[in-house]
């Protein structure tokens, strides 16, 4: 049978169970199938004594018989159960649905297999919908080591389609599939000792044992990274050969005189650095992609600046794209104010630009009169042209979509220079999967003289010490953020939440005066609060999360978040970035609820404990797994993770992506014979994936 063959060709799949495999997880060829891997093993290899089990243990088998059997409670409560004894103790096998099926079909006083996830109801253990076996037939069994257990969902469940049931489709489809077509080349298998595709499947369903369990998953694991890296690092190759990059020969006045004129402070030993690494892909003669990752606070933003300036310097125009409006408006303020002496033409694009002065922007970079532009993302639009667009900056790049950053490719004939930024730390794996093909850097210092901002959890019977708290720090002229869950999903609850705080720090904080700003304002409305906290006209910023990315008032020392619970980690490390911007101690104030779960309390304790913006990604990375960490969505992972665990095969990934970097060193094109299989493969996949070919 063909592995491209529909999951119906496989005995004991009907068009009914074939429509919700598909429905339900997806499966519609053979293939899929044989790539739903098991989520758990299950240890068939010994049986328990039934006085020995208890609630705490996972899933168990128990041999021994049924003594009786009966109807318990009514209605909905109506349960079928089996008195089960192996001679040590007692446990009832219970039913809740299906009863006619069981009903009579086994018999009582026979020698049967029970497995199952014992639990406890009231003094007695039970053991609801277990599997069970004739001892007989299951004696060959036993040994067989490893059971896999299978997600399933409701619908399956309720019809028949259960962890059980799927494995013994599994089973038959492995039985018929024959040798498995490889998926890596003779040679790699052979010098990396990796399980050949057949052995690899029939062990990561049926292991026989631990060991070939772990060779069955490493090599399942590495193929996936592998692959991912091998494409990614291609992709890279064959853009450097397809794209020149504008050569920025010199450094000009235009950098000089800001340099020396300008800038307001010196620059860090990491924005030297950084400033070198750019300056000199923008003269490599190949197209700058760099990923510029630096802490809340780090200083990205005169970075971008100066690599501007580079550009115009060298006759190109230049452009920087901001997620928010509030942002925008502030990059263009402090750009603006920063060159005013050089008289460099600097002009800001967003949607509520108006009509004329649009008109008037559009003109202006087609002719080359207007050299830099600051905006949002009302720069992807098709008529904004430029005449000689040379470099472009992206900022808090993780809340553009890959299509939004493919766009600023296309505003020249030949590729800008591109720079994208971020606070969001992303951690060593992620970033090499996500952005594998961009070459990074990082500012790793802070501006000298900060002070590290001091964080607390509490819950809401500190709140009156709060009060005083805040108290004392208007007194002292500092200002202060209060911030409450986005408005979104409970889009009400939130808004009143929201307003009741308002109203509440209104009463408690009568002779000052109180902004306030949601995602729900106009954009005017918006600015004139922002604009009023930033001069220091109110002194309480109370918010949602629209302050979360860049805004910058060095003036504010506290960040009060309110249902702290309801953030991630990275967004509560990016809220508490918008205190510590100045010379003087702050502080960020975590209130929760008083119940939490494990995992939330960890997120809190983490906050509390550092201020590292990559120590907190890694500590997010674990706690939620890569596929919730701000930005993977939208940033677009070309391909699914199956198998492997970014959180966890770090190694292995470095591992996959130096026998990747290897084979194109030598094959950048994957022409050899001896790599065939590999292009194939790459082929393959990239069919089934979005395109993303010549994105960053
Ligand atoms: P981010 O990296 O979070 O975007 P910003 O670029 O907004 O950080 O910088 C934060 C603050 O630090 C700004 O007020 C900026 O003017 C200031 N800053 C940046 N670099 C330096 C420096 N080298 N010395 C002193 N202050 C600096
Ligand atoms: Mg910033």
């Amino acid at each position: 049978m063909r592995l491209d063959a529909d999951i119906t060709y496989i005995p004991g799949v009907g068009a009914k169970r074939a429509e919700l495999l598909k429905k339900e997880i997806g499966i519609t060829t053979v293939a899929d199938l044989l790539a739903y891997y098991p989520y758990k093993y299950v240890d068939r290899s010994r049986f328990y004594y039934v006085r020995d089990i208890d609630e705490t243990m996972p899933h168990i088998q128990i041999k021994g018989r049924i003594l009786s059997t009966e109807y318990v409670g009514e209605g909905r409560t109506k349960r079928y159960v089996a008195h089960f004894s192996d001679g040590t103790g007692f446990v009832d096998l219970v039913w809740f649905q299906g009863v006619r099926y069981v009903e009579g079909k086994y018999r009582l006083n026979t020698d049967y297999i029970v497995f199952g996830k014992p639990n406890r109801f009231g003094s007695r253990i039970n053991i609801a919908h277990p599997e069970i076996e004739p001892y007989l037939e299951q004696k060959a069994q036993t040994t067989q080591g490893f059971q896999p257990m299978y997600n399933t969902t409701e619908k399956m469940k309720s019809n028949f389609l259960n962890s059980n049931a799927l494995r013994k489709i599994i089973k038959t489809a492995l039985g018929i599939v024959g040798d498995e077509k490889e998926t890596l080349p003779d040679w790699l298998i052979k010098k990396y000792a990796l399980y050949p595709r057949s052995k690899t499947l029939e062990q990561i369903h049926f292991p026989q044992n631990t060991d070939s369990l772990n060779k069955a998953r490493h090599r399942l694991k590495f193929e996936e990274l592998f692959y991912i890296q091998l494409s990614i690092l291609r992709q890279s190759k064959y853009r450097e050969q397809r794209y020149r990059g504008f050569v920025f020969g010199k450094v000009g006045d235009i950098f000089n005189n800001f340099y020396e004129k300008c800038l307001p402070f010196s620059l860090t030993a990491a924005q030297k650095r950084v400033l070198k690494e750019i300056r000199s892909d923008m003269n490599s003669g190949r197209q700058m992609n760099r990923l510029l990752q630096g802490d809340v606070g780090s200083g990205k933003t005169i970075v971008a600046l100066m690599s501007a300036l580079i550009a115009l310097d060298n006759n190109f125009q230049a452009c920087m794209m901001a997620p928010t409006e509030i942002l925008a408006i502030q990059h263009f303020q402090t750009f603006e104010q920063l060159v005013r002496p050089l008289g460099i033409k600097i002009a800001l694009l967003t949607g509520s630009t108006k009509k004329s002065e649009r008109a008037l922007l559009h003109k202006q970079l087609r002719d080359g009169t207007l050299q830099l532009l600051i905006g949002t993302h009302a720069l992807l639009e098709d008529n904004v042209e430029f005449q000689n667009l040379g470099f472009v900056v992206i900022d808090e790049q993780h809340r553009f979509g890959v299509a939004q950053r493919a766009k600023l490719w296309t505003k020249n004939v030949q590729p800008p220079h591109i720079l994208v930024m971020t606070a969001t730390p992303i951690p060593r794996t992620l970033a090499m999967t996500l952005y594998g093909d961009l070459d990074v850097s990082v500012l790793n210092e802070l501006p000298p003289g900060r002070k590290p901002i001091q964080t607390f959890h509490y819950f809401d019977n500190k709140r009156n010490a709060l009060n005083g708290f805040l108290l004392n720090q208007i007194e002292k002229g500092y200002q202060i953020y209060v911030v409450y869950p986005l408005i979104q999903e409970s889009e009400k609850m939130d808004l009143k939440n929201l307003e009741d705080g308002f109203l509440y720090i209104k009463e408690h904080f009568p002779s000052y005066k109180v902004s306030m700003v949601h995602g729900k304002m106009k954009p005017t409305e918006k600015e004139l609060e922002m604009h009023r906290f930033l001069i220091g006209e109110t002194q309480i910023m109370v918010a949602t999360t629209v302050i979360e990315v860049g805004v910058n008032v060095p003036n504010a020392s506290v960040m009060v978040i309110e249902n702290a619970e309801r953030f991630g980690l990275s967004q509560l490390h990016q809220l508490r970035g918008r205190v510590g911007r100045g010379a003087e101690q702050s502080y960020c104030i975590l209130m929760s609820k008083y119940e939490l779960t494990k995992e939330t309390r960890q997120r809190l304790e983490t906050m509390v404990r550092t201020n590292d913006g990559f120590e907190i990604a890694e500590a997010d990375l674990q706690l939620r797994g890569p596929g919730d960490i701000d930005g993977t969505q939208q940033s677009g992972l070309p391909f699914d993770l199956k198998i492997a665990n970014l959180a966890q095969d770090g190694k292995l990934l470095q591992f996959a992506r130096e026998v990747a970097q290897e084979i194109l060193q030598t094959d950048p094109f994957l022409e050899s014979e001896q790599n065939t299989l590999l292009l194939s493969q790459l082929e393959k996949m990239q069919r089934n994936a979005i395109n993303w070919s010549s994105i960053s």
